[in-house]
C-alpha cells in the first residue's frame, strides 16, 4: 500500500470521529483512544477476524457486506454477555487486489452497522498483505459490574431458547456458492436467503432483556451453529442439554430453498453457525417468553436442562440421540 492509500483510510475513518459520545476523551488521531466506562460499569471486550478465502469469498460477499458481517460478529459476542457494545477498534490489511473504493465500500458498511448497533470506531491500523484480505475488528462494550451472562450460568430445570431462527446463513452460503458455481447470479426468490449469509443481524437487545429480567442462565452467541454452541453451555456449566427437533426454529424461505435442493435445513441449523442468535437457558419459561413478546422480540423454548454428563440430545419421534459438537458428517 502506498502514503497515500494509507491517508485514504485515515480520511474514511474520520467520520466516525464527528459524533463524538459521552465518555470519550480521544478518539482517532492521536496514538491510542481514552474512554472512560460510566460509574457501576465493567468493560467487556472481544475481537474477532474475517480473512478472504477463510471466512469470506470475494464473489460471495460484497464489499459492505464484509465490513457489515465483520462488526455484527464482534456486536454479537458483546450481545452474548448481556452487554452494551460502546465502542471498535479495526485491525485491516489490504494488498493491491483490493481498490480504493473497494475498500471504503468496506468502511461504508462497517459504519452501517455501526449505527444500527450505536458504536464509535475509536481507532485500529492498516497494513499491506500479500494477497488476501484480513480484517480484524475488537469491540469494547459495558455491562453491570458482576452481572455478565456466562455460559457456565445453565443449571437443571432451565428451559433452553434460541431468540430467532437458525440455519439460515449457511442456506445461504450454500445458495450463494451453487449460483457461483453456475456461473450466475443469486435467483430473485432467494434474496432473503442470501441476507442471512451477507447480512446477519446481532441480538443486544434480547441479551439487554434477558440480564435484566434476573432469570437468565447461560447465554452463548450461534456463531459455529447451534449444537457447537450449546456443547460449550453444557461442558462450562457441567449439565445434559435436551433439545426437541421440531422446536428448532427454522425460516419459511429457507425450509423452502432447501425443498428445492433436496437438503436437510435442520443440519445447517444445528451444524451451520454465523446465524447470531443467542442461545441460552433460564431459569423460568413463563415471566421471560412474556417480557419478549411485550417488547416485539421474538423467543423460542427448543428444550430443557437435565443433570448428568456433560453433552447434548436431540429428541424426535425416533427418541433421543446424542448430537456431535459439530461436523456433518455425523449427522444422518
Ligand atoms: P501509530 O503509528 O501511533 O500506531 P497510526 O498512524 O497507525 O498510529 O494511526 C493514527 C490514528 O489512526 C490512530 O488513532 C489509529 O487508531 C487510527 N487508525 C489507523 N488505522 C485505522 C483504521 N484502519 N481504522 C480506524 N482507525 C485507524
Ligand atoms: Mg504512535
Amino acid at each position: 500500500m502506498s502514503h497515500d492509500e494509507f491517508s485514504l483510510i485515515r480520511e474514511w475513518t474520520k467520520r466516525g470521529a464527528q459524533h463524538a459520545q459521552g465518555g470519550l476523551s480521544v478518539g482517532i488521531g492521536d496514538d491510542a483512544a481514552v474512554f472512560t466506562p460510566p460509574p457501576g460499569m465493567q468493560i467487556v471486550a472481544c475481537c474477532d477476524t474475517m480473512i478472504e478465502t477463510v471466512h469470506f469469498l470475494r464473489e460471495t460477499m460484497q464489499p459492505e457486506d464484509i465490513g457489515y458481517k465483520a462488526l455484527v460478529s464482534n456486536v454479537s459476542d458483546i450481545a452474548a454477555m448481556g452487554g452494551i457494545p460502546r465502542y471498535a477498534l479495526v485491525s485491516i490489511g489490504i494488498s493491491s487486489r483490493w481498490s480504493p473504493p473497494e475498500c471504503r465500500r468496506i468502511y461504508d458498511g462497517m459504519y452501517e452497522a455501526c449505527e444500527r448497533y450505536g458504536v464509535q470506531i475509536i481507532g485500529g491500523d492498516t497494513v499491506s498483505t500479500p494477497d488476501a484480505l484480513y480484517l480484524s475488528i475488537t469491540v469494547l462494550g459495558e455491562v453491570e459490574t458482576g452481572r455478565a451472562l456466562l455460559r457456565s450460568g445453565a443449571r437443571p430445570g432451565d428451559a433452553i431458547f434460541v431468540t430467532g431462527p437458525v440455519g439460515g446463513s449457511a442456506a445461504g452460503l450454500a445458495m450463494l456458492l451453487k449460483a457461483k458455481a453456475a456461473g450466475g447470479e443469486v435467483g430473485r426468490d432467494w434474496k432473503s436467503v442470501a441476507a442471512f449469509h451477507q447480512r446477519p443481524e446481532a441480538q443486544v437487545k434480547a441479551g439487554r432483556l434477558l440480564l435484566a429480567s434476573g432469570l437468565a442462565g447461560a447465554l452463548n452467541d450461534v456463531s459455529d451453529g447451534l449444537a457447537s454452541e450449546l456443547w460449550e453451555i453444557a461442558e462450562a456449566s457441567g449439565v445434559r442439554m435436551l433439545i426437541e427437533r421440531d422446536k428448532i426454529p427454522l425460516d419459511r424461505e429457507v425450509k423452502a430453498y432447501a425443498a428445492s435442493v433436496g437438503q436437510d435445513p435442520l443440519a445447517w441449523a444445528l451444524f451451520g453457525g454465523e446465524d447470531y442468535q443467542l442461545v441460552g437457558t433460564v431459569r423460568a419459561a413463563s415471566p421471560i417468553a412474556e417480557q419478549f413478546s411485550a417488547s416485539g422480540l421474538p423467543l423460542y423454548l427448543i428444550g430443557r436442562v437435565e443433570p448428568g454428563a456433560p453433552g447434548v440430545w436431540l429428541a424426535d419421534q425416533e427418541g433421543c440421540r446424542p448430537l456431535e459438537k459439530g461436523g456433518y458428517n455425523h449427522f444422518a
